[in-house]
Formats: structure tokens, sequence, C-alpha cells
């Protein structure tokens, strides 16, 4: 998955643009910026690369969610369902805006189960975020019944699942807003960043403005623009846009490399008839950033992800105790440890999580293996990986 993989000319070249001239911000700075504008070209790219109408970068892929809410108008009190399976941030993003995450079961496509999706619905419910974990997509189509019917947002946090599509269309273009991170470890790295992209021109609008302590960056004299609203800042720098502008140049070449050496490594285990694998829902396509199987228990699961380990075949995840992608090992957000006081509502809006289960969830995170799928790999390595995958699953059978 991660762009740092490949990395070098065309990146030093964007960035070299912007250094010659000194301008470090994406705003103003008109006269002295010899007409380098890597934010506002990086939105224009990201919005034919995705086929959307609008694109907004920001500063990470939590700042995109934050934004992606706040734009739509998700905040105090507002439930939003999300999956148990996801990252802290999606968690974290819903948080900052006094909103309240709502943590449901998951499926074997390890992302949102709809079925848990509509139960979970109570009249404070304003949003469904779904994440496309590891590359892959919830039933979308099941997901935007519910939203119509319910009259709900539908937010997709693709940070891991750049490139992926469901039903022609790009991940993170199907909902009413989607969100990108551009991290270190992501698919496209530019250091820090991240996208919101959408086709509601409103929603696009409100990201501009609110990631920018709300200026309405009419006319080219910052110091004379009014603002609207409220804003904060959440703002991409030139330089780290410039890397970015880069990095999606090579997103062709890195789902064809994540694709080949995917699929060497999946064939290989599918001659084990107790290895089986993540559900695609119809109509998608993974972005191939990470290989997910199942075995037939939690036990060998974990088992199997210790061997590799000490076998030397790395990048491989076992996420049931993980305490960053996993609710299971989450104590700090169980037990609401904040630096500031909480809001009550929020308080009590959080109390399930203190005794809640999810054996669903526990039931596909326990069995599960997820593999990041690296792009430096040459296909020889592959196939020797691959072996080795096999030699040790089935020794652990
Ligand atoms: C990385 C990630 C984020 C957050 O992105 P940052 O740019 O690191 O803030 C959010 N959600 C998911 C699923 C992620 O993997």
């Amino acid at each position: 998955m991660p762009g740092f993989e490949l990395f070098g000319d065309l990146e030093k070249k964007e960035v070299t643009d912007v250094l010659e001239n000194g301008v470090l911000m994406r705003y103003g700075f008109d006269g002295m910026r010899n007409g380098h504008w890597k934010a506002k070209e990086l939105e224009k790219v990201l919005e034919n690369t995705f086929q959307v109408n609008h694109a907004q970068l920001v500063s990470s892929g939590t700042a995109a969610i934050s934004v992606a809410l706040a734009a739509s108008g998700v905040g105090a009190g507002d439930e939003v369902i999300l999956p148990t399976f996801t990252f802290v941030a999606s968690f974290e993003a819903i948080m900052m805006l006094g909103a309240i995450p709502i943590l449901v079961d998951i499926d074997d496509t390890l992302t949102l189960n709809p079925k848990a999706v509509e139960k979970a619905i109570t009249p404070k419910t304003k949003a469904i975020m779904v994440v496309h974990m590891c590359g892959s997509m919830a039933n979308m189509d099941a997901l935007q019944n519910i939203c119509s019917k319910h009259s709900l947002l539908l937010i997709e946090d693709a940070c891991q699942a750049i490139g992926g599509t469901y039903k022609g269309k790009v991940l993170g273009s199907i909902g009413d807003l989607g969100c990108f991170s551009f991290d270190f470890v992501k698919t496209i790295t530019c250091g820090e960043g991240g996208a919101v992209i959408t086709n509601n021109e409103a929603y696009y609008t409100n990201s501009d403005h609110y990631s920018d302590h709300g200026h309405d960056h009419v006319g080219n004299d910052r110091g004379a623009e009014s603002h609207p609203f409220l804003g904060y800042n959440f703002r991409i720098s030139e330089l780290h846009a410039a890397v970015g502008l880069a990095q999606i140049k090579r997103l062709p070449e890195i789902l064809k490399i994540q694709k080949r050496n995917y699929t060497i490594i999946r064939e290989a285990l599918s001659q084990i008839p107790e290895v089986t694998f993540r559900t695609v829902p119809e109509g998608g396509e993974e972005n191939y950033s990470f290989l997910n199987f199942f075995l037939p228990d939690l036990e060998m699961s974990l088992k199997v992800s210790e061997v590799f380990k000490t076998e030397g075949v790395d990048a491989c995840f076992q996420y049931y105790n993980n305490n960053w992608h996993y609710i299971r090992k989450w104590n700090h957000l169980k037990e609401l440890k904040s630096l500031y006081p909480i809001s009550a509502e929020v308080k009590s809006g959080l109390e399930y999580l203190k005794t809640s289960e999810f054996p669903k969830s526990d039931h596909y995170i326990g069995r599960n293996i997820s593999c990041l799928i690296k792009l430096s790999w040459t296909e020889q390595q592959v196939k020797e990986r691959a072996s080795k995958m096999v030699e040790i699953i089935k020794a652990s059978l």
C-alpha cells in the first residue's frame, strides 16, 4: 500500500517548484508564486481521477472526516453509525464535533453489516459512516437504501481504499461525501494530508470555508474576505500538496503492482480449503492494498500470525488484540479518558461502550489475518512469501 515505496524524481520536481518561489501557503501571495498553485492543481486532478464535482484538500484524513461531518451539518448530540473495525481516527473525528460515535457489528466484508446499521438507527442518528477498511467495501447499495429510507447522510471513510471501485464508481464518490488520507503509510502519501470529495456544491463550499477559519475565498485579498461562519485551520500546505500531485500520478502503477502481488498470494492460499477470503460485495473491486483471509478459528489465527512474525512474513496484522483498529482493546475510549471535560450528552451517549459486546465482529476479526501488499516486492519475492505462508498455515491446521 504505501506510496512512500514509489518515491523520487517526480516528487522532487513538484516540491522544487514550490521551494523556488517560497510560497508555502495554498492561498494568496499571487504575485510571488510564479503561477504555481499545487493544492488547487491537485484538487483538479482528484476531481478528474475520481469523477466528482469537487475535491477539498485538508491537513489529514482525520481532518477530512471532521470537515466532511461539519460541512454536512453533523454536530452536537448527533449520532453517527460506524463499524467496530475502523481506525481510531474516525471515532475521534466524530467526537471532535460533539457528535456521538455509535459502533455496530461488521460482517464478512469486514465492514458495516447493513442489518446491524438499521437496528442501531434512533431519532438522533444523522449519518452513517462506512469505513472501507483494508481496501474493500460494504454493500453500498444496501447502505444507500437505508440512508434514503431514513433520510441519513452517507459518509465514506475511504482513507484505506483509494482506487477501489463499486459498480463503476470510485470508493469515496458514492456517498454524500468521501474522505481520503495521504498520511505517510497510505497508498498515496504527501507526508500528512487528506481530501474531502463530494458532488454536492453546498457541502464543498462549506468544506472550503470551514477548513480555513471560515474564509469565503472571494477575491484575492485575504484581508478583505468575509467569514460567513465559524471555521478552523485544517489547511494543507503547498509543499504537501506538491508531493501529492506527484504521487497521484503514480496511482495507476501502484494499483497495478498491488493487484499483481495480491493475486499471487491469493492464488497460493486458495489451495488450502480451510482458508476463506473476505467477501467483496457484488460489483465491487478492491484496491488490493491488503489481502484479508479467514482461518477456521481465533486460536489458529493468533497462532499463524505469531509464526508469520517469527518466520519473517512481515506486514501481516491480526486485529483482535489491536488497540488502534478494533473496539475490543480501545480502553482509553471505553473509559472516556479525555484531557478536557466531555459533554454530559456525549458521555451518556457513549455509555453503551462499557457493556456492549460485538460477538459477530469478534467472530470475523478473530479469524482474520490482514496482509499488507507492498509495492517494492519483486515477483519472485512475492512467490517465495506466498509459499512460506502456505507452509506455515498448513503446519498449523
Ligand atoms: C489513516 C486513516 C484515517 C486518518 O488519516 P490521517 O491522515 O492519518 O489522519 C482515518 N480512517 C482510516 C480508516 C485510516 O486508515
